[in-house]
């Protein structure tokens, strides 16, 4: 038996950048017990089951996912999480890829780096700290 349906795969490049410095006013279905990973991963869905409504997908197939070092997510448990939070929608059993992405730090006086965000540099400098903190839902694959 021949099967008639045309499976088209059409990728999305969307950069959404989801704002959680007002995390405290944030209130959305998430409970207060719910681990630090569970959090960003009802964003991730959410947002993700918002884009594949709006354009009629099927069934979302891979996430991309960009996210600051000093967020401080664990990668597993955050696939686990995102696995749980899709459960029951078409972003169940979506690939997640995830990549870490490194802060800026740097003394505002000489201009030195570092690899971890510190009070005061060596110098007596204040210290400036860039990115690191945000998470951004980069690509997103899915079928329509
Ligand atoms: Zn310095």
């Amino acid at each position: 038996m021949r099967r008639r349906r045309y499976l088209c795969l059409w990728r999305f490049f969307v950069v959404t950048r989801i704002d959680f410095s007002g995390d405290k006013n944030n209130n959305n279905k998430m409970s207060k017990h719910s681990v630090h990973e569970m959090s960003f991963a009802q964003a991730i869905v959410e947002h993700v089951l918002r884009l594949a409504e709006e354009n009629g997908a099927k069934k979302v197939s891979k996430i991309y996912i960009e996210m600051g070092e000093l967020l401080l997510v664990n990668p597993e448990q955050l696939e686990f999480c995102v696995q749980l939070a899709s459960s029951g929608t078409i972003a169940e059993g979506a690939e997640l890829e995830l990549e870490i992405t490194k802060p800026q730090i740097e003394c505002t006086s000489c201009g030195k780096r570092y690899d971890e965000p510190i009070a005061i540099c060596e110098c007596g400098g204040i210290i400036k700290v860039e990115g690191g903190k945000d998470m951004v839902i980069k690509k997103v694959e899915m079928e329509v």
